[in-house]
């Protein structure tokens, strides 16, 4: 299962990479170990904590490079309809 948990401040930690085979990761709320998730139903109540622990600066860096093209674009194309319209509706 690509869960942990951390019983010492409550909270669960999803894995990217289930295959490894690492049993003791470090919680990343508390630095506690994290403990492994046999069902679904323990993560109830739990604080979720995602970690990504393979992601270097670089690849930081270009995703955030490619969610900022994103949204330019969303926002350009939300403008460009926009303005459609007041082009539409005008008189
Ligand atoms: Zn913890």
């Amino acid at each position: 299962m690509p869960h942990s948990k951390c019983l010492h401040c409550r909270s669960r930690v999803w894995h990217d990479n289930v295959a490894s085979g690492r049993a003791a990761d470090l919680c990343p709320g508390c630095g506690d170990e994290l403990e492994a998730v046999t069902d679904l139903s323990e993560l109830v109540g739990l604080r979720a904590l995602r970690v990504r622990p393979h992601l270097t600066h670089r690849q930081t860096a270009d995703q955030f490079d490619r969610i900022s093209r994103q949204i330019r674009e969303t926002v350009a194309a939300q403008d460009a309809e926009r303005q459609r319209r007041i082009d539409f509706d005008g008189p």
